[in-house]
């Protein structure tokens, strides 16, 4: 099943407003909390019961033809959706809590394939314990499709970019480059682990990966250092070397510049990093961690590690 469809009865714009919302709702299922809480009303009226410090919120999309293709099945595009926003809060070190959906549908979307990515968007919604309390659906032109997701967590510790020092040493999880191959459409946001990170001290800054390391870690870092970065440390996905065969680059280049990788890139205090990775590896025995480099005084680089050259070239651009 595709997106689109050509057959006049299985098109969304076969059905009524009031009809669509209810399918929808009954498609995210227990992911929706029930009215007042939920939908139905103008606003979802949430009752304030949350005792952390911090309330942290962000916003994302997941678009056909940029984010996926029109042959991806919906339970991909859906999980993609939410997924992507869950990797921002386990950067942040939240707990997801809220969350709102807008969808922009061509009046041939198939309604079979938007059932298909409610429930997917309900399921990874519910393992995180978010809750889709309400939102909005409207028609655009025919081929198109877009849905929009935003997420409240909470934190009593929050992690945040630009607060690393001197020295500090650089972690990533899991593995890096090729993310097209198929990660970017079946990977699940490190919220556990972002929310473990936030309770330790001796992480000082953190983000997750979505548009490649050369990117991401300069926005980690801030104007006032650099990164010195390992790269026979890079902890590499197959897929990168695949990639890297049909490509003609390097396997390394891949990993430093794909994106979509949604893992997390953190600061540790240097004299921590050792006791903190053993921590780490107790916890989450699963998934891989490797220090990568480390933070010296600097301009914003990101450095090759041997030969204190800044690597040349950037990682994913939404308008460069
Ligand atoms: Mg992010």
């Amino acid at each position: 099943m595709s997106l689109f469809t050509t057959q006049k009865s299985r098109r969304v714009a076969q059905v009524s407003e009031e009809n669509l919302i209810e399918i929808i709702v009954h498609s995210l299922g227990r992911a929706c909390p029930p009215f007042p809480a939920g939908p139905g009303g103008d606003c979802a009226i949430i009752p304030q019961t949350e005792k952390a410090r911090y309330r942290v919120s962000t916003i994302d999309s997941v678009i056909v033809g940029r984010h996926f293709d029109s042959s991806c099945s919906g339970k991909l595009a859906g999980r993609k959706l939410v997924e992507r926003n869950l990797s921002d809060l386990a950067a942040s070190g939240a707990k997801p809590k809220d969350a709102l959906l807008s969808l922009m549908l061509g009046p041939n979307v198939d309604l079979d394939w938007l059932k298909e990515f409610a429930q997917a968007v309900g399921q990874s919604a519910r393992r995180a314990g978010l809750r889709i309390n309400g939102g909005d659906v409207c028609q655009i032109q025919a081929g198109q499709f877009s849905a929009t997701l935003s997420v409240q967590g909470f934190s009593q510790r929050v992690l945040t970019r630009t607060t690393c020092r001197k020295d500090d040493r650089l972690f990533v999880t899991g593995e890096l480059g090729g993310s097209r191959l198929g990660h970017h459409l079946n990977f699940r946001a490190r919220i556990s682990e972002g929310l473990w990170l936030a309770n330790q001290k001796a992480v000082t800054a953190c983000t997750d990966l979505s548009d490649g390391l050369l990117k991401d870690l300069p926005s980690l870092i801030g104007k006032k250092y650099d990164a010195l970065v390992d790269l026979e440390k890079l902890p590499m996905r197959r897929a990168a070397h695949t990639i890297a065969q049909q490509s003609g680059r390097k396997a390394w280049q891949h990993a430093l510049q794909d994106g979509e990788d949604y893992e997390l890139l953190f600061c540790v205090k240097a004299k921590e990093s050792s006791s903190f990775a053993r921590k780490f590896k107790k916890h989450f025995p699963r998934t891989r961690l490797t220090e990568i480099g480390l933070i010296q005084v600097g301009q914003g680089l990101a450095r090759d590690q041997k030969t204190h050259r800044p690597f040349s070239g950037k990682g994913f651009g939404h308008f460069a």
